[in-house]
Formats: C-alpha cells, sequence, structure tokens
C-alpha cells in the first residue's frame, strides 16, 4: 500500500532556500519535511567557486550545499530523497505525490523549486543536446580539453561558464547578442584578461554543425543581428547560458505569477495567493536571483509560516493526521 506522511510544514525544494527555511522551521518546532527533487542541493551544485556567500571568501558551490544540508538535517529537519510530480493546494490539508508513491499533507508548505536552465530552442541544439551542447560547464568541461569551445550569453553564469572552461579548452568563444555584458564588473574583468577568450559581439547562435557517426558537434553558425551575416565557428563543444527560468511547474496553473513564470509574493513577505502556501528563492524572484537571497526568503518563508500556523493552526479534517495519531 502507497505510503503517506503527514507534517505541519512541507519544504519542497533543497537549494539555499529550501534548506533555510528547513533550519528555521526546525528551529520552531515544526519538524519539517524536505523534499529535495531531482537536483539535491540546487544549482549551486552546478558551480565551482562561490565569492560571494557571506562569511567564505571562497567556497566550492557542492560544499556549501552539502553543509547546508548537515545543518537543516542537524536541526532536527528530516530529508526526504524524492520528487513532488502533483500538488493539490485546494484545500488544506494541502496533498502533495512524490514519485516514489509517498503521499504528503501538511499543513502548510514552503515552495523552493528554485529554476531551471533556459534553452535557445533550436531543432540543432535538441539533436546535439549531450552529445556535445550542454548546460553546465562543470558537469561538462572536462570532456574538452584542448578543444575549442563557445559559450551563449552575457551574463553572470556565461562569463563564469567561459572562465572554467579555459582550464579545459584551448579557446573559447563567447558569443553575446549585444557588445555590453550584463555580468558583474569583477567577473567581466577576468573575462577580458583571459587570452583564451574571444567574445563575439552581436551575435546569436543560429545553428549548431555537427555530424551523425558518431553523434558530435564539429562547428556553429552564428548571426550578426544587424547584418544577417553568417560566422562558421568550428568548436566540439556549445554551452548554453542564455539565463533561468523558475520551476513553476507543480503551481502555475493555480498560483498568480509574473515576469515569465515567477511566483507572485505579498509586498515584504513570502506568501502567495493561497493562505498556508509560502514561495521563496529563484521560484518568486525575477530580481537578485542569488543564493543570499534565496537564503534570506527561505528564513522569511519559515517564520511566516510559523505565524500562520499559530493562528491557523491544523485543520481539524485532516483524516491523515488524525488516523496518525491514532495509530501511534
Ligand atoms: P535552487 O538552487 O534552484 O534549488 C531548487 C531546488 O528545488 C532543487 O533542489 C530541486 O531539486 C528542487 N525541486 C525542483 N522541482 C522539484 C520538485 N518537483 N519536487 C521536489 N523538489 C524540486 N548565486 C550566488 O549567490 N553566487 C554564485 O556564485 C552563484 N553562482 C551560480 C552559478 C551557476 C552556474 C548558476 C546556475 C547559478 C548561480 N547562482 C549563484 C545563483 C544561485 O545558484 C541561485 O540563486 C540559488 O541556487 C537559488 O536557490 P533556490 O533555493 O531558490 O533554488
Ligand atoms: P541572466 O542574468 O538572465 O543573463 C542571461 C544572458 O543571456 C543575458 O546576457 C541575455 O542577453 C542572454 N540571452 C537571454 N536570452 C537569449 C537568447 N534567446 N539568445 C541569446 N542570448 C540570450 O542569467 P544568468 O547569467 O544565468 O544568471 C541568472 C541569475 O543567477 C542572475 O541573477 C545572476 O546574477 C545569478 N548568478 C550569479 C552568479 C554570481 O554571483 N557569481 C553566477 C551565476 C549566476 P541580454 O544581456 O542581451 O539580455
Amino acid at each position: 500500500m502507497a505510503d503517506t506522511r503527514h507534517t505541519k510544514v512541507l519544504i519542497i525544494g533543497s537549494g539555499p532556500a529550501g534548506y533555510t527555511a528547513g533550519v528555521y522551521a526546525s528551529r520552531a518546532m515544526l519538524e519539517p519535511l524536505l523534499v529535495q527533487g531531482i537536483e539535491p542541493g540546487g544549482q549551486l551544485t552546478t558551480t565551482t567557486e562561490v565569492e560571494n556567500w557571506p562569511g567564505d571568501t571562497e567556497v566550492q558551490g557542492p560544499d556549501l550545499m552539502v553543509r547546508m544540508e548537515a545543518h537543516a538535517k542537524a536541526m532536527g529537519c528530516e530529508i526526504i530523497g524524492d520528487i513532488i510530480n502533483d500538488l493539490d493546494l485546494s484545500e488544506r490539508p494541502f496533498t502533495a505525490k512524490g514519485d516514489s508513491g509517498t503521499t504528503y499533507t501538511c499543513d502548510a508548505v514552503i515552495l523552493a523549486t528554485g529554476a531551471r536552465a533556459k534553452w535557445l530552442g533550436l531543432p540543432s541544439e535538441e539533436k546535439y543536446k549531450g552529445f556535445g551542447v550542454s548546460a553546465c560547464a562543470t558537469c561538462d568541461g572536462f570532456f574538452y580539453r584542448g578543444q575549442e569551445i563557445v559559450v551563449i550569453g552575457g551574463g553572470n553564469t556565461a562569463v563564469e561558464e567561459a572562465l572554467f572552461l579555459t582550464n579545459f579548452a584551448s579557446k573559447v568563444t563567447l558569443i553575446h547578442r549585444r557588445d555590453e555584458l550584463r555580468a558583474e564588473k569583477i567577473l567581466i574583468d577576468r573575462l577580458m584578461k583571459n587570452e583564451k577568450i574571444e567574445p563575439l559581439w552581436f551575435h546569436t547562435l543560429e545553428e549548431v554543425v555537427g555530424e551523425d557517426n558518431p553523434t558530435g558537434v564539429t562547428a556553429v553558425r552564428a548571426k550578426h543581428v544587424k547584418t544577417g551575416e553568417i560566422t562558421e565557428i568550428p568548436c566540439k563543444g556549445v554551452f548554453v547560458a542564455i539565463g533561468h527560468a523558475p520551476a513553476n511547474e507543480l503551481v502555475k496553473d493555480v498560483l498568480d505569477t509574473h515576469m515569465g513564470g515567477y511566483v507572485v509574493t505579498k509586498p515584504d513577505s513570502t506568501e502567495t495567493s493561497i493562505p498556508g502556501v509560502f514561495a521563496a528563492g529563484d521560484l518568486t524572484d525575477h530580481k537578485y536571483r542569488q543564493a543570499v537571497t534565496s537564503a534570506g526568503m527561505g528564513c522569511m518563508a519559515a517564520l511566516e509560516s510559523e505565524r500562520f500556523l499559530a493562528e491557523h493552526g491544523s485543520p481539524e479534517t485532516s483524516e491523515v493526521a488524525q488516523k496518525e495519531t491514532a495509530e501511534a
């Protein structure tokens, strides 16, 4: 028979927002359950050095997330390796279904599902995904030792990935649609000083060119945004770094969203349009999208769920809770 778990607070997501919510909700004696999802530790597990986490001049992203998990666990948060595939917010207790077959019911829920890499949507990008086209330099950079690589984008991720890839590649071409990068100044400075990196301004990716036996990338065709002129750049790897979109699949039809799918929260709050449902981190933040701001929102969400539960309590109709209490 399928397993059912009831909790006062269910936290969905294990990035900085989720784990911080786990620390605070545990310290509020709410005995939270935290479901990690497909990427335990979240986006920072796909990068190397993090230089803007207060207290650490430099820390490896995956190490930081292991520490956050351990911290949440030590405070009493139960961490569960599962993926939520359905969430019913129509009445309290809310119900979440996991890929494992477990059903989770909860009196309040903290959504911290973060964001995922965007793709350009080209048929050739799709064809060579996993065969030379990637969105994660830390994961795949190693395969391109001594090879030429292109990176698409002009934000922090694109610049960091270009810099990181110079550890392996013979040359990195950064293709950007403008002649100005939106990355932080310190990163732009490093990029400009790196002799292995050549920016190609005012260009977009038109097509990934490759071969079939074995499947692999041989070049890209880049198009000048003003003249339409095509430049072919030989390369073995293509790293797409054009931003991230909120992972809102569980709630996009039931919660208010804006700015391309970010969950709307009330001003200075993590409250969403449904009482008892809180959203934190990149899922709701179209502006800052940083580890530290996500962690801050995780803290807010836990404190707000504590206040919500103090005021509204657990729904008396919670059959599962009653059954669990009776069985205990
Ligand atoms: P995420 O970290 O995105 O985590 C989301 C979590 O939700 C994941 O654990 C995932 O498994 C889970 N999840 C999603 N769907 C489900 C589901 N259906 N069921 C259960 N769980 C689910 N920020 C900085 O401040 N400094 C940096 O140096 C920095 N470097 C970065 C480098 C890269 C390459 C990238 C991509 C981002 C970087 N960022 C950096 C941004 C930072 O990683 C994010 O702002 C932060 O991770 C957002 O935290 P989050 O908790 O909201 O979500
Ligand atoms: P981003 O800041 O949104 O930048 C996306 C880049 O891709 C932009 O330069 C954009 O061009 C370009 N782009 C978007 N769509 C495109 C398209 N269809 N074709 C070509 N180019 C396209 O995304 P990000 O760099 O992934 O960063 C996401 C968040 O994570 C940010 O808040 C960032 O600060 C944070 N982050 C922080 C760090 C750090 O602190 N060290 C590291 C990585 C990420 P335009 O500039 O022309 O719009």
